[in-house]
């Protein structure tokens, strides 16, 4: 963890509150200091409160909402003997695997009991598991929602309610999912604390409106702050062809122990990860029409570092923590800002420096533009010797002039565009002109 994450007051675990075995423990795996979420959260959710918690990637939410959870088991009598007294919802099989890891270095060598509920998984081995009355438990809503039908759970009982990157999850489609499991547990002695990636998110506040009781908000930065541990570097590409070479120069003469590829299409992934394999690197491609079993497989191979490279379409890497991701490229801008700081915030997990690299092609421009604005500040281009793009990005016109045609700009074409009725608010065809690498001053033509 870097110094910025940490607490101004909080020096140690036991100043939250917290049972000092539980600090000892911590103390065993080399955790002694909490991170600023740590510290505003647990003695906020030790008092009892609702929480709804918001800080950027990797900066030690996990342990924020498990160390109260493990303190109530420790400190408070059970409401009963046999529902779980705390749930733990996380959207993708992948977290909530890391999540119960997390959570059973904590137990281990207590008497309490935890489970872990995925979809996919054979569901008469979790109902057993279920049986043996699980203090804590671990699971993706959908097959939690299941045992909940075929009452195979019950969560009368329930005294922790906590959802994980609650934000996915809705994204995902789980709302329906988690209304049920909130009424099912409803009660007035229930905690529930949630955490998002980000509070900027409409269907998160109106799901904390259902869930919550006068929640407390916190939020540590804002989803745009600067990650100091990532450093952010961008090139500009002219096409595919291009933006394989500079990939390829990227892997040779970046230091890495493992990376993450971000493509926009499948094809991209299948023929990239073809290319590296070829010249032998061991590379993996993850894409969202696998089976979810197949994307385990290939995610678990991937974080016990038997590849080097990841490359995938999507998000499932989304939360996980991927602690030798040294170097995540994106071979195609993200369409959302926020999903770049999710797919950077794969590396420079818990104060491990990252680089993240990022081609911009024409193709990427607005998003990329998006990005900068995202993150408030003006981004210069880092070019590669032998490499330099002819592409120098597309400037926004001063307001009265048309976009000159996509091909044109590509080739530091045409600054003299016709006149075209204002229209601001359309963002998809802003006014544009070929601008230099620092994204500002407009260059002269070419020929
Ligand atoms: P987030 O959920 O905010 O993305 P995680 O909970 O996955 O972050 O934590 C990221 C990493 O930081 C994990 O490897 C975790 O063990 C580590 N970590 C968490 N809290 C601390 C702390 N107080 N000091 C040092 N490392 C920590
Ligand atoms: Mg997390």
């Amino acid at each position: 963890m870097s110094k910025t994450d940490m607490s101004s007051q909080a020096e140690n675990f036991t100043d939250l509150g917290l049972d000092y075995r539980l600090a000892k423990l911590l103390d065993h795996q080399g955790i002694t200091c909490p991170t600023e979420i740590q510290a505003q959260s647990v003695p906020a959710a030790l008092l009892g409160h609702d929480l709804i918690a918001s800080s950027k990637t990797g900066s030690g939410k996990t342990l924020a909402y498990l160390l109260p959870a493990m303190h109530r088991m420790m400190k408070q009598k059970a409401l009963s003997k046999r529902d779980p007294r705390a749930l733990i919802l996380a959207p993708t099989r992948e977290l909530a695997k890391q999540v119960y890891a997390q959570l059973r270095s904590l137990t281990s060598g207590t008497q309490f009991k935890a489970a872990l509920i995925l979809g996919g998984e054979n569901f008469n081995d979790q109902a057993k598991a279920l049986q043996k009355d699980p203090h804590l438990v671990v699971a993706t809503p959908g097959r939690l929602a299941n045992h909940l039908d075929e009452r195979s759970l019950f969560l009368e009982g329930l005294e922790l309610l906590i959802l994980d990157e609650a934000d996915r999850m809705l994204d995902l489609g789980f709302a329906d999912q988690l209304k049920q499991i909130n009424e099912t547990a409803n009660h007035r002695l229930r905690q529930t604390l949630m955490f998002s990636a980000t509070l900027d998110h409409a269907e998160v506040n109106d799901m904390a409106q259902q869930l919550l009781k006068a929640p407390k908000r916190i939020a540590i930065g804002e989803a745009h702050t600067e990650h100091g541990d990532i450093e952010q570097v961008f090139c500009l590409a002219d096409h595919l062809d291009h933006k394989q070479a500079l990939l390829q120069r990227l892997l040779e003469k970046e230091s890495y122990q493992q990376v993450i590829i971000f493509t926009a299409t499948r094809a991209d992934t299948d023929r990239l990860s073809e290319v590296l394999t070829e010249q032998g690197l061991k590379t993996a491609a993850l894409s969202g029409e696998m089976s979810q079993s197949e994307r385990n497989r290939i995610m678990d191979s991937f974080s016990r570092g038997q590849q080097q490279v990841l490359i995938t379409t999507d998000v499932a890497s989304r939360g996980l923590d991927l602690l030798q991701v040294s170097l995540v490229v994106n071979f195609d801008m993200p369409k959302q800002a926020e999903e770049y700081v999710h797919r950077i915030g794969r590396t420079g997990r818990a104060g491990a420096k990252g680089r993240a690299v990022s081609l911009v092609g024409p193709k990427d421009w607005p998003a990329f533009k998006r990005v900068e604005q995202f993150l408030r500040k003006s981004i210069s281009f880092d070019v590669l010797e032998g490499l330099e793009p002819t592409f120098k990005g597309i400037k926004d016109k001063p307001a009265g002039n048309k976009r000159p045609a996509p091909g044109k700009q590509a080739k530091g074409g045409s600054a003299k565009a016709k006149k075209a009725p204002q229209d601001r608010r359309n963002r998809r065809q802003p006014n544009r002109q070929i601008v230099s690498d620092d994204g500002m001053a407009p260059l002269k033509k070419k020929k």
